[in-house]
């Protein structure tokens, strides 16, 4: 199967997403946050950006269930009206006809089952909602899994720079990748696709590690640890979303490790599912802190894994040495 009416509806639903994102945070409308009964934030353009990638989806695809982050639940609590306002005046800059059920019916559609054996899509309308509200980096992102197996991913990443070395290089990238079709990656205002490949290091002390931004997602601690023990010399890129697995897809950092800081997390599959593709089909390698690899037939959870390791393939095994040595 080459997948091509589902990536370019994936692509485009992306591309609106980020458009309706990049106008929630230049308009600062990011202050409409609400908290979630896990205490993390939800905002506006989480809520958009769900609703925007939903419909498309529906429209080409009606039967193919969405597995998503958000639901209406807190939406549509009497004390979020205005909230829900200003989240449907958004998705209206971008689809003008849709009304307030229409748009509550496409974000509640991503509460659908994760079916094992069938195919779902599974998004993360807004991955890295503290970057997102920090003004840094953030990522939407939208994969089909197929009998458990993840064999499209998109990631749009509104701010991330071409360059990193050149913070005010252009900004705003979409990765995206198909099975077998390798990686690929335009910027935002339309540029032409180009073929992203991981880096070639292939010395431990070459390798160039990053991390989440968070210290409560992924230990600090313990990375400084493996970095010791592999004698990498530069510091960690630490960074919000799945834009790690973009960064390290294309051959930035060539090391993306999320080291569990409490034995109870277990990783959801959209924070997952497009950014592990990705980094694979640009010729690295995406296992969990035991080198198996990310099991996406178990639900709505990666709940048969544990910790998650991205590397450029090179030193894989050598990573898993290192981080079994100390930081397990
Ligand atoms: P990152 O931006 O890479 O730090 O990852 C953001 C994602 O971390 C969010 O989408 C959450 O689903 C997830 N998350 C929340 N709490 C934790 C935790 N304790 N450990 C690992 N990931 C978490
Ligand atoms: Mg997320």
């Amino acid at each position: 199967m080459n997948y091509r009416l589902e990536l370019e509806v994936a692509l485009e639903a992306a591309r609106k997403a980020c458009e309706l994102c990049r106008e929630v945070q230049q308009a600062r409308l990011s202050g409409g946050v609400i908290e979630k009964r896990d205490g993390s934030p939800v905002t506006v353009a989480d809520y958009g950006s769900q609703a925007v990638v939903s419909t498309r989806l529906e429209a080409v695809f009606p039967k193919d269930p969405l597995v998503s982050e958000e639901d209406t639940g807190l939406l549509r609590l009497p004390e979020n009206a205005a909230l829900r306002q200003v989240v449907l005046a958004n998705v209206n800059k971008i689809d003008p006809g849709l009304n307030n059920e229409q748009m509550l019916h496409a974000i509640d559609r991503g509460t659908a089952q994760a079916n094992p054996k069938g195919r779902f899509w599974t998004l993360d309308p807004i991955d890295g909602t503290k970057g997102f509200l920090r003004g840094r980096q953030y990522a939407v992102a939208l994969a089909l899994i197929e009998k458990g197996e993840v064999v499209l991913g998109v990631l749009g990443c509104p701010s991330l720079p071409e360059n990193l070395q050149k913070p005010h290089s252009t900004r705003g990238f979409l990765f995206f990748a198909v099975k077998g079709q390798g990686s690929w990656a335009y910027d935002l205002a339309g540029g032409n696709k180009t073929r992203i490949e991981v880096s070639c290091a292939k010395q431990s002390s070459d390798l160039r590690l990053c991390e989440s931004f968070e210290p409560s997602h992924s230990s600090h601690k313990k990375s400084l640890m493996v970095a010791e023990y592999l004698g990498i010399k530069k510091p960690p890129i630490r960074m919000d979303s799945q834009c790690k697995y973009g960064i390290v897809a294309r051959g930035e950092a060539s090391v993306y490790l999320r080291l569990p800081t409490q034995r109870s997390y277990v990783e959801a599959i959209w924070d997952h599912a497009a950014g592990s593709i990705l980094v694979r089909e640009a010729g690295g390698k995406v296992t969990d802190l035991m080198g198996k690899e990310l099991d996406f037939a178990a639900g709505r959870k990666l709940s048969r894994n544990r910790g998650i390791i991205a590397s450029n393939g090179k030193l894989h095994e050598r990573i898993l040495e290192a981080v079994h040595r100390v930081a397990l």
